[in-house]
């Protein structure tokens, strides 16, 4: 029987949309804290998505959605590195 794959889905804290789990920038929290963007998707810790949108950004550090999934606040280099990914 041939295997169904599943991509994995996760929601975006802007649009609160669900998308393929790949096409969405993922901000991890180490277990030592330390918040940073994965692009990669295999860090450790607790992660939060965003879709490659500046209207997701926006809506999502308007609504501090990215702090409260997180549970930590988020360095500016760390918003900075987003809006740069987010613009390209
Ligand atoms: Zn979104």
């Amino acid at each position: 029987m041939p295997r169904v794959k599943k991509v994995p889905e996760r929601m975006c804290v802007g649009c609160q949309q669900m998308r393929a789990k790949r096409e969405l920038i993922r901000v991890v929290r180490a277990p030592d804290g330390t918040v940073t963007v994965d692009p990669t998707g295999k860090r450790s810790g607790r992660g939060a998505y965003v879709c490659p949108q500046e209207d997701c950004l926006v809506k999502a550090v308007k609504a501090r959605r990215l702090e409260r999934a997180l549970r930590t606040p988020i360095a500016q280099e760390v918003m900075e590195e987003l809006r740069r990914r987010v613009q390209s």
